[in-house]
């Protein structure tokens, strides 16, 4: 009990066992088709599914777990951003995807706030 708030705290002994969850996950047919899309969750960019890499739309050092609710298919530029933006930074960064009309990101949060930017 450390009364940080929004931080959850998660032990690394939690976040081992997800960790290879994830990599159970990875060998799914369900994992398999959906890389085969070959499409980046966050920005919809085509990837081959080889460069596809498995994200956490929670992370796991938050609470997020290994679940096919909680896993999508990211393109390695998305995953690297994911990881060093600040959750709001990131936040930004989908929104610029999302002028289509396509919504990024997804369960969580409450979304339908696209921003029209651009016509
Ligand atoms: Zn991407």
């Amino acid at each position: 009990m450390n009364g940080q708030g929004f931080v959850v705290s998660v032990s690394d002994r939690e976040i081992q066992k997800e960790k290879e969850k994830a990599r159970a996950l990875r060998k799914t047919r369900w994992w398999q088709r959906r890389i085969a899309q070959g499409r980046c969750h966050y920005c919809g960019k085509a990837v081959a599914p080889r460069e596809l890499t498995l994200d956490h739309v929670v992370p796991l050092v938050r609470g997020g777990r290994s679940t096919r609710g909680n896993v999508v298919p990211c393109c390695k530029e998305c995953n690297n951003r994911k990881k060093y933006l600040l959750p709001i930074e990131w936040d930004d960064y989908l929104k610029g995807f999302s002028i289509d009309g396509k919504s990024a990101g997804g369960s969580g949060t409450d979304g339908g706030n696209a921003q029209d930017r651009g016509s």
